[in-house]
């Protein structure tokens, strides 16, 4: 993390800049004019350690009393800027540029539960199809085999009686079959859990691994822990 602080030209609010993001403190016109609009840079070491530094030597910069031009401090320094000893709240900035990240390792789970109940949704589907058409073929095939064969003719009954059982087991199946209601369950179920842990937003149906590489939130802008 690199801040650079200083004043807003516009409402002489103290202005911190997080690589493109503009984050405005305080009341409008508290930041007296001897605090530059680009007046030190805050570098991260860690957690609790960072460096801060005057971009130019002109700026006046104080910390724990001490004018400076690069200082190690820590959360607990006081750090004024400018003649007029403005002081920095270094606490609130530090709070406020807190990186946004969310872990949304749980959704991989979800998406999974949700792809496979899917999936066999469709088999059983398909299962249907299948069952319906083979009577016809039944059908058809002993109707070809009557035509070809004197013989074969009494064991059509055979072959009716089996496309007839058939067909009954298929008709069973489908007034029997609970699919669009389990299809319509488990999408509101997945709606309900395949959403952004921070803001609640859901993610969309979109693949776990091709979520990841959109790098954030849509809602929150909160970013994908990888
Ligand atoms: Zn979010």
């Amino acid at each position: 993390m690199e801040l650079i602080i200083g004043r807003d030209g516009a409402t002489a609010k103290l202005k911190v800049v997080n690589d493109t993001q503009v984050t405005l403190f305080g009341e409008a016109a508290s930041v007296p004019s001897d605090v530059s609009r680009q007046h030190c840079q805050l570098t991260a070491i860690n957690d609790n350690t960072f460096v801060i530094r005057n971009i130019k030597s002109a700026n006046v910069t104080w910390v724990n009393g001490v004018e400076v031009q690069s200082k190690r401090i820590t959360k607990d320094d006081k750090i004024q800027l400018g003649q007029s000893r403005f002081d920095l709240p270094l606490e609130e900035i530090l709070e406020q540029m807190k990186p946004n990240l969310v872990d949304i390792k749980p959704l991989k789970q979800v998406w999974e539960d949700y792809s496979k109940a899917t999936i066999a949704i469709r088999k059983r589907q398909q299962m249907n199809n299948l069952l319906s058409r083979i009577p016809i073929f039944l059908t058809m095939l002993g109707g070809l085999l009557i035509a070809l064969s004197e013989s074969i003719r009494p064991y059509s009954i055979t072959f009716t009686v089996i496309a007839l059982l058939i067909m009954a087991y298929g008709f069973y199946r489908q007034a029997t079959d609970r699919a669009i209601d389990k299809q319509e369950r488990l999408k509101k179920q997945f709606q309900r859990d395949y959403v952004c842990p921070k803001c609640g937003r859901f993610l969309g149906t979109i693949d776990y691994d091709l979520l990841l590489q959109n790098n954030n939130c849509p809602g929150c802008k909160a970013r994908y822990i990888k």
